[in-house]
């Protein structure tokens, strides 16, 4: 299939992305890595008037930490240079985890990670991922900037809250409290493929106690569900055997799978309260668990 007409324009400055997205017309869309968005537009399932192609935006590429221990994303860091970022290995263990879980090696060097965000599919793995991690996206309008945290970007399947003429033009996850750990576990039919179940834990410890945790869930709801009460009953207290079964079931609870072709809604769930005790069992080093394909 062949996309419908439409506009195009490559603008080289912010200021005249945003003008062009505030004047454009009725239907005007971003197009960052492309990986969503064309193919949506080759179906039909997404016939905008004009693209406002964001490639040529200078400084944008970048994932960098800032001296106050925030970790900041930029809208066209591809979702490659997380998966071979040592600075996520050594700091980030959910997003090292996911970061070569999506999709496949072509769609990693274009797709972006603010990309993912934006297009808010429940079954994409960054969003579930930043929400546990407790992130936000910083979008720039034509009033200036403003930062949404990630449990209020996300308002249902393939919808967020910007505004026709906003960028998003950057994530970020904000300083740990203490000492990061987690991961992030996604089962798939095969490899590259979307996720039937995913669960993306972020801890933080300082001494032997969680000082704060977050715990969503991919692929398991109509959009990214964070599994606030999973994550409440794991805060304050020592990692033990019993809160990591509280907070298995609950997280369990909180999905709200469906059954189709790839597994009853009990299967589903059953995977969300596995994930959730594997990742928690596997210790509360920096560095987390590795990630693993649940194949
Ligand atoms: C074969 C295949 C397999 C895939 N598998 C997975 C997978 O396993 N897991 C997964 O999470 N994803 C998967 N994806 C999706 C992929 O991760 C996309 O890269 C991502 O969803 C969108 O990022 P993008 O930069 O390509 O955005 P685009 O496709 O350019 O845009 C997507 C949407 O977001 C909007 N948008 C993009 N950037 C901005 C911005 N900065 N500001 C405002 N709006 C913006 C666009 O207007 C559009 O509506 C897959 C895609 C393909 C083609």
């Amino acid at each position: 299939m062949f996309p419908s007409r439409f506009r195009y324009q490559a603008p080289h400055s912010l200021d005249e992305a945003v003008s062009l997205l505030h004047n454009g017309g009725d239907y005007v869309k971003v197009l960052a890595g492309g990986q969503s968005l064309v193919p949506m537009m080759k179906l039909r399932f997404a016939s905008p008037e004009m693209l406002v192609d964001i490639n040529n935006l200078p400084g944008l590429g970048y994932h960098r930490a800032d001296p106050d221990g925030s970790l900041h994303i930029g809208a066209l860091c591809r979702h490659a240079d997380l998966e071979f970022s040592d600075l996520l290995k050594g700091t980030q263990p959910t997003m090292a985890a996911a970061a070569p879980m999506i999709a496949d090696p072509l769609v990693r060097n274009r797709g972006t990670l603010v990309g993912s965000l934006c297009h808010a599919d429940p079954q994409g793995d960054w969003a579930s991922v930043m929400m546990a991690l407790g992130g936000s996206v910083i979008a720039q309008g034509p009033g200036g900037k403003r930062a949404i945290p990630l449990a209020e970007f996300v308002t249902g399947p393939f919808q967020n809250v910007l505004s026709y003429d906003e960028i998003a033009i950057e994530a970020v996850v904000p300083k740990a409290l203490g000492v990061r750990s987690g991961g992030y576990l996604k089962l798939e039919r095969r490899v590259g493929d979307f996720a039937t179940v995913g669960v993306a834990v972020a801890i933080e410890t300082s001494g032997d106690k969680v000082v704060r945790a977050g715990i969503a869930l991919t692929g398991v709801g109509g959009s990214t569900i964070g599994a606030t009460e999973a994550a409440a009953a794991l805060t304050g207290s020592p990692l033990t055997a019993d809160s990591i079964d509280a907070a298995a079931d609950l997280a369990a609870n909180a999905a709200q799978p469906r059954t189709d072709h790839r597994g009853s809604a009990e299967y589903k769930r059953q995977m969300v309260r596995v994930f959730v005790r594997r990742i928690l069992a596997g210790g509360t080093t920096a560095h987390g668990v590795s990630a693993e394909r649940a194949a």
